[in-house]
């Protein structure tokens, strides 16, 4: 049966569709957004307020973006669009990092290597830029696409003069403070890259190694062996026996004891603990040389400076040393060490004085040519790898090699080719962790003076710093920011000074770096074109580079302090958790280097974006998830609203799953905005029609009680950038609260009740607020969504304003203290409300009524709650609970009852109700229908 009323009521009635359409809208907002400067009018707005610095990580400029660069992108949009709703000046000039290896590789792959060898450096500099550049705008495109604000024409990039002298700058205020030095030492090295390689840019994965044990024999007998005929040797063991050949010395465990084996008239001296294993590898009886009729077993120290043989160059020797790095577990408790090969070899020949050290192996990773000890001998010419078998050959042959096994084990690669790497003794420039305390006063702004989040983060870049080696900045390549030092021509002096320096920085600030590359120094030089150590006037400017962490580092300098808008130190970074031990640390230390203090306030990390099933994202398993099609496909709301969704303090999972249930998620958000708008557009205007929140009725009261309660949750959560709990506090308010319960009570009100009349005022008057506290609350998350629903809200609800991203947050009518006075209430009002739900399903299944209108309960409560669903705060319960009449008495114990309403249907309400009758010609409606309609 049609409602021959239904002309007579508030039907909701609105424009904003309930299909979204965001693929299609998306793009025409956002271009409304470009074209009318949004951006710079909320900059307008907010203008000589308290600035909010969100200080872009400049993401790498190649290729197209990625999911993990959607989450953080957006994850900084919804930050600043929060700070801008709380009246900040936030300005966001997002960045990219422009030079370094990998755009250098991949002009390497366009032109070929042997073509790329013979290109100049200032062409190379010159592709690399314009890869660049072209990578910048296709990023930019996506970024934008999401909806993220930001001065987008002027953005920062390490390739901008500006930056390339800011380098030099803060290089210099670190130089002059003594933090960098010019050191000779192993470095990670790639033969492939032809580079150093930084701590950051390693990674480790299993490889299989050769494993021989090797007899050094020693060319004078240790303490307690000088009767014993044969010779002595010690038996090594190493991994790597490319690095035989610049054998420079041996290790020992100190306070260890050592055993020597009789073996073929030899004393073949091991770990005492490990010989018995090893004698059975290799074979032999494990007999101990007998002195005085004891095994002879000594301490360490017995043979600490004892000469051996060099085992590859006749006449060399090596030296016993004693280092606390040997391993007691593996091997024979002795290793060979060549300095020019491995860290802790380095500093243990270096503890003894021994600094002439040996590195035969050239940028290829070849050894050089030549017959002496430094060369690669016998072994000439070839690549390390290849010479392995040969030199255990050369080893058997000269009947030396005692065994030989493969191993596998965990071995530093490329964290670019995935080569293994090399470690490689060469000229490097270094900042000392150390020297003036770098390290100490790094630690310290981790610990006191940066607020981490999540807190945890502190321990992570607090031990990275604690336990990091000196960091090498220097790099062998040609795209990049040049290390501003210069050679003598005459005399080979290293020339770097305040004058010199002073002259780069000018320099980069006209020509930028490429000018290093093709001016020639004494153009730009002047009165500083001069050797100190021989006073001639022919410097050369040398090649190497700084490493790329230290751009990205140093833009601190080149953009927050720079640029007028924004401020140094920061508000906050937020990025990825990798960047502990990159950019979160480069930028660390060069500000605490050059100033003294962390660079910024407050550091978000972040996990990564996994597939569903928590694994990496790869084109082979099919499992990528690609923004630009996202946004083409579903809407960048969609994005968004996943990124508020998940915990991103951790790893996170997309998929399109997941993808699927959050559009799900977003259309129950759009739902509701668009049942508030279909009783407000065109119907209420708060400033003229609004009601007093005193006059309100009480469950609308009650209702602003709560929404105010949310809304301190939502605050809260998104200024500690805990988005998901903004989303799970705002999902649970709209989804189950809102939708299920308030708003379906209301109803009957506000179709039925008179226009203008105070009942449906009130309750306008709650989806007026409630609508405004989703416009702001949503904002950073829905950003094209709430713009789009404005257009069709009443101006009071949105500050009179057009776009999103220009509201001021929301202000409840009452304070949180206020609206926790109402608690009482509410939690009583919603157990009831489940105890009649139960027995008003319980009544539907037994098929004694259809409609909860049909019935009226009857609850027994206990006393407590008595008085408060009676007292002054409490609430119309027939209409809370959709029932005809709500009969309350006190008791021992909550109990429910439902019987028949009293009364008849009314034939435009379909409330029951005793007082229908007729009125005015109207045959069968109840009393405040017949008012509704006079
Ligand atoms: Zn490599
Ligand atoms: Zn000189
Ligand atoms: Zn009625």
């Amino acid at each position: 049966m049609a409602n021959e009323y239904k002309q007579t009521m508030n039907l909701p009635k609105t424009g904003f569709p309930m299909r979204a359409g965001l693929s299609k809208s998306e793009p025409k907002r956002l271009k409304d957004w470009q074209d009318n400067k949004v951006y710079e009018q909320v900059l307008k707005k907010n203008a000589g307020h308290k600035k909010f610095v969100l200080h872009d990580g400049p993401p790498y400029a190649n290729g197209p973006i990625h999911i993990g660069h959607a989450m953080n992108k957006i994850s900084k949009d919804m930050i600043n669009r929060y700070w801008m709703m709380q009246g900040c000046e936030v300005p966001y000039v997002p960045g990219w990092d422009c030079h370094g290896q990998p755009i250098e590789h991949k002009v390497e792959e366009k032109l070929g290597t042997e073509k790329f060898n013979q290109t100049s450096t200032a062409k190379i500099r010159e592709l690399c830029n314009k890869f660049a550049v072209e990578n910048i705008e296709l990023q930019k495109a996506g970024f934008r696409r999401l909806g993220v604000l930001g001065d987008w024409d002027n953005p920062y990039l390490t390739l901008y003069h500006q930056h390339d002298a800011a380098d030099i700058e803060v290089f210099k205020a670190m130089f002059d403070k003594g933090m960098i030095y010019r050191g000779h030492k192993p470095v990670h090295w790639c033969k492939h890259c032809h580079t150093a390689l930084a701590e950051a840019e390693i990674e480790y994965s299993d490889e299989t190694s050769p494993s021989i044990f090797v007899r050094f024999e020693m060319t004078s007998k240790p303490a307690g062996l000088e009767n014993f005929d044969g010779p002595v040797d010690f038996i090594i063991w190493t991994t790597t026996p490319w690095t035989i050949p610049s054998d420079q010395a041996v290790s020992l465990k100190p306070g260890a004891a050592y055993v020597a084996v009789e073996h073929d008239g030899r004393a073949e001296v091991m770990l005492e603990d490990l010989a018995p294993k090893c004698c059975e590898e290799f074979g032999w009886e494990y007999t101990p040389v007998m002195v005085d009729g004891k095994p002879y077993v000594v301490p360490a120290e017995t043979f600490h400076h004892i000469h051996y043989k060099q085992p590859i160059f006749d006449g060399v020797e090596g030296v016993a040393l004693l280092a606390d790095y040997v391993g007691v577990d593996d091997g024979t408790g002795i290793v060979h060490n060549s300095p020019g090969h491995g860290v802790d070899d380095y500093f243990a020949c270096l503890k003894e004085g021994i600094t002439d050290i040996c590195m035969p192996v050239d940028d290829d990773g070849n050894f050089y040519t030549g017959e002496e000890f430094g060369t690669g001998g016998p072994f000439s010419g070839m690549d390390t790898d290849e010479a392995n078998p040969h030199i255990i050959e050369f080893l058997r042959e000269r009947g030396t090699l005692v065994l030989e096994k493969k191993i596998t084990h965990s071995y530093p690669h490329c964290w670019r080719c995935k080569h293994p790497v090399l470690f490689r003794a060469t000229d490097q420039w270094f900042v000392s962790m150390d020297k003036t305390g770098l390290r100490e006063q790094a630690g310290k702004e981790v610990r006191e003076n940066v607020k981490w989040y999540p807190a945890h983060a502190a321990n992570r870049i607090g031990a990275m710093v604690e336990q990091r080696p000196d960091w090498c900045i220097s790099r062998q390549r040609n795209w990049g920011v040049p290390i501003p030092s210069y050679t003598c021509a005459d005399c080979g002096e290293k020339v770097m000074n305040d004058a010199t320096l002073d002259a780069v920085i000018k320099l980069f600030h006209e020509k930028g770096s490429d000018a290093w590359f093709t001016d020639a120094p004494e153009s730009y030089l002047g009165e500083a074109c001069v050797c100190p150590k021989c006073g001639g006037h022919h410097l050369k400017a040398d090649k190497d580079i700084l490493d790329v962490w230290w751009d990205s580092g140093v833009s601190w300098k080149a953009v927050c302090e720079y640029r007028p808008e924004l401020e140094y130190p920061a508000d906050v970074y937020l990025e990825g958790s990798d960047q502990h031990r990159g950019w979160f640390q480069s930028s660390l230390l060069t500000s605490v280097g050059a100033n003294g203090h962390a660079p910024y306030k407050a550091v978000v990390s972040q996990g990564f974006t996994l597939d569903g099933q928590g694994r990496k994202m790869s084109k082979s398993l099919g499992n990528v998830i690609d923004p630009n099609k996202v946004c083409d496909e579903m809407g960048a709301d969609i994005i968004r609203l996943w990124v508020a969704s998940v915990d991103t303090s951790s790893d996170v999972s997309i998929d399109h799953e997941i993808l699927a249930r959050t559009s799900d998620a977003y259309r129950r958000f759009r739902n509701t905005l668009r049942f508030l708008l279909s009783e407000l557009e065109g119907q209420f205007e708060p400033e003229t029609d609004g009601v007093a929140f005193a006059d309100l009725l009480p469950l609308d009261k009650l209702m602003v009680a709560r929404l105010t309660q949310v809304q301190a949750e939502v605050d809260d959560a998104y200024s500690c950038y805990e988005f998901p709990r903004a989303y799970r506090a705002l999902y649970d308010f709209v989804v189950t609260e809102l939708s299920n319960v308030y708003l379906d009570a209301l109803k009957d009100r506000l179709y039925c009740e008179k226009p203008g009349s105070l009942e449906r005022r009130s309750a306008q008057t709650v989806l007026a607020e409630l609508f405004s506290m989703l416009m702001r609350d949503l904002q950073p998350i829905l950003s094209y969504t709430v713009d789009e629903a404005m257009a069709y809200a009443p101006a009071g609800c949105v500050d009179h304003q057009k776009y999103a991203a220009l509201l001021d947050w929301y202000k409840s009518p009452i304070t949180v203290d206020e609206a926790n006075e109402f608690e009482g209430v509410l939690e009583a009002s919603l157990e009831l409300r489940s105890a009649v739900t139960k027995a008003l399903e319980d009544a539907r299944s037994a098929g004694t009524f259809t409609k909860s209108q049909q019935v009226r309960v009857k609850a027994v409560v206990p006393a407590e709650m008595y008085a408060l669903l009676t007292g002054d705060k409490a609430v119309d319960l027939a209409e809370f609970y959709i029932v005809s009449d709500v009969e309350l008495t006190q008791g021992e114990e909550l109990s429910v009852a439902i019987e028949a309403a009293e009364g008849e249907c009314c034939d435009r309400c379909w409330n029951y109700r005793t007082t229908v009758g007729e009125y005015n010609g109207h045959a069968h409606i109840c009393k405040r229908c017949a008012e509704a309609l006079n």
